[in-house]
């Protein structure tokens, strides 16, 4: 708490910190250790973590960074708050994120803007910037992010920390606000990829409030980080996707790569290249998916269940329609209101076949390219992003720009495998760079051996 006050003037992190929360909670799990009563408790245990405010977290304010939100406090916890709870683990507080996780700066926020700590006239990358930022200036030793195309790992990346997406269905989605709920995931923000595997293997698992929760149990991570910690790669099969690197990316990011990929050798690792040629194609079916989902999720901010209600101007009939419409005006921002303007498009009647129709059937052959893929290879590796992190401002008049930001991390969401970002040194602008694995579905140790050996 005393760091988070020192760095938190000019880092702006948090939206909200919940010091008395973890104050007690840390209390109860000192009183808990004095006792002697701590069996069954995880390593993490004690351990204070930071949660990105798309999560509910029961009795403190979760806002998704939206004006809509402001003031609503959940009447419950997601399931991974539940977990982390019993774990002892102290709730430092809220971090920020772009409006309802839609941006890749964390500019988009309607509260405050989060600064890069390795250089604050940066971004920190988005949507998860607050958990990132705050993991990397020591605010908290771990967080939580969530990730529907690549919002933990881009963050991770530009701020030099260790980002995981987890299988989709491996970790609850129970209490994470929906944005696209087919791409959703929650996941650790970490320093190092044990913290990440121990945070990982906590809030995984199977879960009857998450009807796409896979009912199986999560293969080991902890015990595979450990292993890769031997740094010895003998017998692990890298597969270098062809299509997600080079032309696009930063010299200074290649750069980094090749020599990390050279390491993975180095420690025993065979490399294969690999081709998935449907991948050029995934952000363009993001773009349409995503947007038709957060178009429908988004449908229930109408002023009548959370948060803001703005009445009609006087004058005009004072209808429930009238009000909807004038609650969201005020309470969404641009971004968020260009997504749902998309994504109503694209689920147009007419329009479906060409553009949503299209999008999936993408998805499929997203999908099976993974799937041949991981026949040649354990792993699949790329860069995380095509640059290091960028000036506030840069990207922002131009979305699309913004959007070739997630141009390696969407792909698994698409497809709902398991990907990490872990720091691979510095660019020669003196900005860290991210490393990005590939897993296939279910099998996230498969990562985190070699992500371990590399670190
Ligand atoms: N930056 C991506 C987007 O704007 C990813 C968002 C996310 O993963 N939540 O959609």
């Amino acid at each position: 708490l005393k760091v988070i006050e020192s760095a938190e003037p000019s880092i702006q992190a948090f939206l909200h910190i919940s010091k008395d929360e973890a104050l007690a909670q840390a209390d109860a799990f000192d009183k808990k250790h004095a006792s002697g009563d701590t069996e069954g408790l995880p390593e993490l245990a004690g351990v204070p973590i930071a949660i990105k405010d798309m999560i509910v977290t029961k009795g403190i304010e979760t806002t998704a960074a939206s004006k809509i939100l402001e003031g609503w406090v959940p009447p419950y916890d997601a399931t991974v708050i539940t977990k982390i709870k019993a774990a002892g683990m102290p709730i430092l507080g809220k971090t920020n994120l772009d409006e309802f996780a839609q941006g890749s700066s964390t500019e988009h926020s309607a509260y405050t803007t989060t600064h890069n700590p390795w250089d604050t006239e940066r971004v920190p990358g988005g949507s998860g910037g607050g958990s990132a930022s705050a993991v990397a200036s020591f605010e908290a030793p771990v967080a939580l992010g969530t990730d529907t195309g690549g919002s933990i790992r881009q963050p991770g990346a530009l701020t030099g920390t260790v980002g995981v997406k987890p299988t989709y269905g491996g970790v609850s989605r129970f209490g994470a606000i929906a944005m696209a709920s087919s791409l959703d995931q929650i996941g650790p923000v970490s320093r190092t990829v044990l913290d990440a595997a121990l945070l990982h293997e906590l809030i995984g698992g199977y879960d009857e409030h998450d009807s796409t929760s896979i009912p199986k149990p999560l293969p080991s991570i902890v015990k595979a980080a450990r292993e890769g910690q031997k740094m010895d790669l003998k017998g692990v099969k890298v597969g270098l996707i062809k299509e997600i690197s080079g032309e696009g990316f930063q010299p200074g990011v290649q750069a980094r790569f090749d020599e990390a990929l050279k390491a993975l050798q180095n420690m025993g690792a065979e490399v294969v290249e690999v081709s998935c040629p449907h991948l050029s194609y995934a952000l363009g079916a993001y773009y349409i998916i995503m947007p038709s989902e957060v178009s429908s999720n988004l449908a229930r901010y109408d002023g009548m269940r959370y948060g803001l209600r703005v009445m009609p101007p006087t004058g005009t009939d004072q209808t429930a329609a009238n009000m909807m419409a004038a609650t969201r005006e005020a309470g969404f921002g641009d971004e968020v209101k260009r997504r749902i303007i998309l994504g109503t498009y694209a689920l147009s009647a007419g329009y479906y076949d060409a553009w949503y129709g299209s999008a999936q059937k993408v998805r499929t052959l997203i999908i099976r390219d993974y799937e041949n893929a991981f026949k040649q290879c354990d792993v699949l590796v790329s860069p995380t992003s095509p640059s290091t992190a960028f000036k506030f401002g840069e990207k922002m008049d131009d979305p699309l720009t913004m959007y070739l930001e997630d141009v390696a991390t969407i792909p698994a969401n698409l497809a709902g495998v398991p990907a990490m970002s872990i720091p691979a040194g510095l660019s020669d602008d003196g900005l860290p760079v991210g490393f990005q694995f590939f897993a296939p579905q279910m099998r996230d140790d498969l990562m985190y051996k070699p992500a371990a050996a590399l670190e």
